[in-house]
């Protein structure tokens, strides 16, 4: 009885090495730089899958350097995902950087886009996430990407991004039914970057950014004047800020028309403690949203 007792100690120690050696050998390291792709992968790749962000919450961007540190991250990684269209203008350079072994995967590539008007000129809206039918699109990038590259655990990928899908689907339900109490002559939206072009588009608003495309450039007096205008005109009823701007243009509008501030709005990434998915950020905004305008 003592013996078979010590022998299934052994034996239980034993399978625990195991399953310990068999999960290192699986595992797949992935460098994500976007707190959206940091979410998926980890929503597709489950315990198979280590995923290093690159980009943490509360980072910019459209700012954003990457350190030695960093590339060094991203050369020991076996997939690199990007949200692409353009955000990561550093991209070319951290691919020279890292050396040859990592394979960037282009989440966003296939997505299409909707373009935006910058400084005169029109470029590619990057902030596809803000559609759930463009995250579904992702989903299923990211799930192929690594089914690729770790044909050993295919299955499981598959497996939960088909739950993620489902997931996503039961979102975009709670989405349509939270925005019918907000009638379509109230869907004005005001935010401090042009973000949201793909969310508005899905939900039927209009959007007035009191920036462009990007975090960079502060507004002109001219355009805040025309901001002005339009919620006056329209009787737009309240304006966001976002979670990683400087939000003094949009106090002053605030202050000159009487809207009201709505609660911040995650824009570029998913949010440190509150809005850390990407379901709770799009639930997040989605009540900031119906909130402020109804
Ligand atoms: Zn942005």
């Amino acid at each position: 009885m003592k013996l078979f007792c010590h022998f299934r100690k052994l034996l239980a120690s034993l399978m625990i090495l195991l399953v310990g050696m068999s999960s290192t050998r699986a595992d797949l390291r992935v460098a994500s730089l976007s707190t959206v792709t940091t979410d998926l992968a980890k929503q597709i790749g489950g315990n198979h899958v280590n995923v290093e962000g690159i980009i943490k919450a509360g980072i910019d961007p459209h700012e954003f350097e990457p350190t030695p540190g960093d590339v060094k991250k991203v050369a020991d990684a076996n997939l690199v995902l990007l949200t692409g269209k353009g955000m990561e203008g550093y991209l070319s350079k951290l691919e020279e950087a890292a050396g040859g072994s990592a394979k960037f995967v282009n989440v966003g590539k296939d997505i299409p886009s909707l373009t935006m008007t910058e400084q005169g000129k029109k470029v590619e809206d990057p902030h596809w996430w803000h559609s759930v039918e463009n995250m579904k699109g992702a989903t299923r990038v990211v799930a192929e990407a690594f089914e690729k590259a770790d044909p050993a655990n295919a299955s499981s990928y598959d497996k939960n991004a088909s739950a993620y899908l489902a997931k996503l689907d039961e979102l975009e339900r709670w989405i349509r039914v939270k925005l019918a109490s907000l009638p379509h002559d109230r869907r004005k939206l005001i935010t401090s970057h042009d973000a949201l072009g793909y969310f508005a588009r899905d939900y039927d608003f209009t959007i007035y950014p009191v920036k462009g495309v990007s975090t960079a450039e502060d507004p002109s007096s001219q355009h805040v004047k025309e901001i002005i205008g339009v919620i006056k005109d329209q009787g737009v009823k309240a304006i966001f800020f976002e979670t990683i701007e400087n939000p003094r243009a949009v106090q002053q509008i605030a202050d000159e028309t009487g809207a009201k501030a709505g609660a911040s709005l995650y824009s570029d990434g998913l949010g440190e403690a509150e809005g850390n998915t990407y379901d709770l950020m799009m639930r997040h905004n989605v009540s900031a949203i119906v909130n402020g305008l109804k």
